[in-house]
């Protein structure tokens, strides 16, 4: 313990790696209390906004953050948006440590011709529309063409495929955002191509996301034979490295050769083909999108590369989602690697600058600590790790010195944003949720705007 006497943490985020963070640190230092603000005045992060609608499951997790929330050291202040509402030097003035766990909030780009067409998305704001952010809720998805492509293939690009597909009956037993629903259910999406710029065996799919896709009620999964015979460079790494999971994925993928049932809807899976551009057509709109043939090179570091051959291949489009991964937003007054898309960190300690100096008192854990990558488990060894680095510091007097009282925050709150949302008042919006949500055989029925939820609870907006 540090001659500080008790902790007092901020985290800002209020996703996985925010309440990981706060399990860890209040269970390792029990005399810690950490408050946690988020920009939204919902808590869970991707948990509510990202994960997929009909992955109700994985959703469950939200239970673990139910009870962390309920220990007396904990407080939650929802609607409270870092950078504006409340500023670095105010945390500086009241909290010892200081965690950034925002998240990626936006999409890598992937900088080709047409990119920005209308009906070019990205995947992450559509899985933000259908799953009912309240900040996303306005966008607009036209479906009234046949065929979709989607770019990428990892585990997002699966849920943007897998959501596309679902049959009405399948989409009406989630808690997918209504209009989002009433609008999948309308779709004329017929045709869905998932398309990678690597091989089968290289794909950022993981299996069980894979295998899912066979269950769809309406939609055949296709893949082409001839694009699932690995190459010999392949081969050898395999050999070299024999990995189960690679090898299940291909017995999957060959799996779904040749395996039409006559569904209504098709799923098609492609492989080696890197977008060269997104192409419009006679209305404005996307047309197609043009591919270029790849062909698969060892690269120094012994992973395999992706080199164009020449060959082009179009393939029709009536809508574009571009899968190719999150990246993380700057936070005002915070250092931020604009390359990597991070917050730069050595162990969760954020650095002046990547390589650079560790800024006292300030931590970060997360996607916008380590990049877009991992499930929602990864987030708690992750957030560990930064805790640990943090423990370290304030038992070392490493630490900030705050000379502002306890009620410093909630006071300067009552002034900026009154209307901001406690996690009792969260719980009263979520038992709300699914309340309505039993009395139509779904999870919940979410809020899907800010106003309606500060209604409920009594707020002005
Ligand atoms: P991801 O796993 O990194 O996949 C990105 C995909 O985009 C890859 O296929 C990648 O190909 C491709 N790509 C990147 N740059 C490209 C370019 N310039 N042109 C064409 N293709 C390009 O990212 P993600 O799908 O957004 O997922 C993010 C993380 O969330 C992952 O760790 C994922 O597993 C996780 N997640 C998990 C679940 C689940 O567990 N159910 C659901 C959703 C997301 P290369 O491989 O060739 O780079």
């Amino acid at each position: 313990m540090s001659a500080a006497g008790k902790l007092h943490v901020a985290i800002v985020g209020s996703g996985p790696a925010g309440f990981y963070a706060a399990d860890r640190l209040l269970k390792q230092s029990p005399d810690a209390a950490v408050d946690m603000f988020d920009l939204l005045p919902t808590p869970h992060g991707l948990v509510r906004h990202g994960v997929a609608p009909d992955h109700q499951k994985i959703k469950s997790v939200s239970k673990i953050y139910d009870k962390i929330a309920e220990n007396p050291d904990f407080r939650f202040f929802g609607f409270v948006e870092f950078g504006k509402d409340l500023l670095l030097d105010d945390l500086k003035s009241r909290y010892h440590q200081i965690i950034f766990a925002t998240g990626a909030q936006t999409d890598k780009r992937i900088a080709i011709p047409g990119e920005d067409l209308p009906g070019s998305h990205t995947a992450t704001e559509f899985v933000a529309w259908y799953n009912g952010h309240p900040y996303k809720s306005d966008l607009d998805f036209d479906m009234s063409c046949e065929r979709a492509v989607i770019i990428g293939i990892g585990n997002v690009a699966v849920d943007v495929a897998r959501i596309l597909c679902l049959s009405p009956e399948e989409l009406a037993k989630t808690d997918m955002a209504d209009y989002a629903v009433e609008k999948l259910a309308r779709s004329n999406i017929r045709e869905v191509f998932m398309v990678g710029r690597r091989g089968p065996a290289q794909a950022a799919f993981t299996n069980p996301e894979l295998k899912e896709l066979g269950n769809l009620e309406q939609a055949d999964v296709l893949t082409h034979p001839e694009e699932m015979e690995l190459d010999d460079l392949t081969i050898e790494s395999l050999g070299e490295n024999p990995n189960a999971a690679i090898q299940k994925k291909i017995e999957i993928l060959k799996g779904f050769s040749g395996a039409a049932a006559g569904k209504k809807k098709k799923l098609h899976i492609k492989f080696l083909l890197s977008p060269v551009s997104i192409d419009e057509g006679k209305n404005g709109r996307v047309s197609t999108v043009t591919f270029v043939k790849n062909k698969l090179m060892k690269r120094e570091d012994g992973s395999m590369g992706a080199v164009a051959f020449g060959e082009m291949l179009k393939i029709e489009a009536g809508i574009v989602f571009r899968s190719i991964g999150y990246r993380g937003v700057a936070l005002r007054d915070v250092p931020f690697d604009e390359k990597a898309g991070v917050i730069p960190n050595a162990a969760g300690r954020v650095l002046d600058k990547p390589g650079g100096r560790a800024v006292k008192g300030l931590y970060t854990a997360g996607w916008i600590k380590r990049g877009a990558t991992g499930v929602i488990g990864t987030n708690k060894t992750d957030s560990a790790e930064t805790v640990d680095s943090m423990l370290e510091d304030f038992a070392a007097g490493a630490h900030l010195n705050p000379d502002k009282p306890d009620e410093f925050i909630t006071k300067l709150l009552e002034r900026r944003k009154p209307e901001h949302v406690s996690y009792r008042e969260w719980k009263k919006i979520d038992e709300e949720e699914k309340k309505t949500g039993e009395s139509r055989g779904r999870p919940r029925v979410k809020y899907t705007r800010i106003e309606d939820i500060l209604k409920s609870l009594g707020k002005k907006s």
